[in-house]
């Protein structure tokens, strides 16, 4: 294959990486897919292992890491608040040690390196919708702050790098996302709803449910996080909004997913956890314009193959 690469792949175990590892090998590249399981699942890659352009490795990002290779996505990072929150200092680890030691990986083999950071960074935004200008609005010490803090430092590292050694960077804000392997006690709003009206369960919408999100199909995504790599010149850095404008009130979503599976469920209301953001909306002027990027799947469509997959999981 002419223009086949070597790419690196952290986090490539868990839903995001998993979808990532598989368009990269189909368009032909040597695929690296570096995961130490916390979140991520073997199942998610168990059909790639038998590729001839396919390698594993078991590895943790905030330890150093020497391969050789053209291309790095790094993803490795809890990103449901239940998980990031369960050891909030190895979630602030894994972003910013990960970073150094991926962007110090990069700086050494002369890698392009696309860092997989969040709509988090925004907070709870006071700019409705979210501009890739606005500096956000986070909490530096609440429940969410690992996560946040992390991510914001991971995007600082990368610049500096880019500025301080002429790393070659990328970096995608990537808004609520969903799809196939998303692990069942994953815990985020769309698993969750949909495990729940798949097994009779309550719908746990939590506070009012008149707080926004915004959801991007799977395929979307890992389209946007290729184009953004593949079809930017090098002084295209970003930080590049990534995530579907079209906007839904969590109580909507519920009502979306039980009507569409006729469950017997009821929607019940937990407590608001604390920092929750109350709207979050992207932009993604800057996507369309730079590598023509928006995404195809409405929210309606993604849901249907999500559903098939959380009916196989539970065996339903
Ligand atoms: P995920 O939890 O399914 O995947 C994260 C992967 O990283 C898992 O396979 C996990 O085992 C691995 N990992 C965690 N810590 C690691 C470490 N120290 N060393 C090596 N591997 C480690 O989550 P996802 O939804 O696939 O998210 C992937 C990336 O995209 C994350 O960086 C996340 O912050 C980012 N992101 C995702 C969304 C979304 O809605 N899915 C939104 C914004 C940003
Ligand atoms: N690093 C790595 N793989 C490499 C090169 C570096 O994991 O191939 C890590 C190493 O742990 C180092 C970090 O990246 O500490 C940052 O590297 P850099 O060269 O920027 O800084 P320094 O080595 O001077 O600390
Ligand atoms: N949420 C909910 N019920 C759930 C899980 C989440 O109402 O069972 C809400 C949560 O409070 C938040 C939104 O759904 O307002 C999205 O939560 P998620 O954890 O998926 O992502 P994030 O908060 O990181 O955007």
């Amino acid at each position: 294959m002419a223009n086949a690469k070597r790419i690196l792949i952290t986090g490539g175990s868990g839903f995001l990486g998993s979808h990532l590892c598989e368009r990269l090998l189909e368009a032909g590249n040597d695929v690296l897919c570096v995961d130490n399981y916390f979140t991520g699942r073997k199942e998610n890659i168990r059909h790639l292992l038998g590729h001839p352009r396919f390698e594993v490795l078991r590895h943790d990002v905030t330890f150093p890491l020497y391969v050789e290779v053209d291309e790095i996505y790094n993803l490795a990072c809890p990103a449901s608040p239940i998980h990031y929150q369960h050891d909030p200092v190895q979630t602030t680890k894994t972003s910013v040690h990960g970073a150094i030691n991926m962007l110090g990986l990069a700086k050494r083999i002369k890698a392009k390196i696309l860092q997989a950071s969040t709509s988090e960074v925004y907070g709870d935004p006071a700019m409705h919708p979210q501009q890739e200008g606005y500096w956000g609005n986070v909490n530096p010490i609440g429940p969410r702050a690992c996560y946040d803090e992390g991510k914001r430092c991971a995007e600082t590292l990368f610049f500096d790098y880019h500025r301080q050694h002429r790393l070659r960077i990328k970096v995608a804000r990537i808004f609520n996302t969903y799809g196939p392997r998303m692990a069942v006690d994953d815990g985020r709003v769309v698993s969750n709803f949909i495990v729940q009206a798949l097994r009779g369960e309550d719908i746990t919408v939590y506070g009012k449910g008149d707080q926004t999100r915004s959801f991007c199909y799977v395929d979307d995504l890992v389209e946007g996080l290729i184009r953004l790599m593949e079809h930017t010149p090098d002084d295209f850095t970003g930080p590049v909004n990534l995530g579907n404008p079209r906007e839904f009130t969590i109580l909507e979503l519920a009502e979306k997913v039980v009507a569409r599976l006729g469950s017997s469920s009821t929607i019940v209301h937990k407590p608001l956890p604390q920092d929750d953001p109350m709207q979050r909306r992207p932009d993604i002027a800057l996507a369309r314009t730079a590598f023509a990027w928006e995404p195809k799947v409405l929210l309606e469509d993604g849901l249907g193959p999500t559903i098939d997959y959380f009916k196989k999981v539970l065996g339903l």
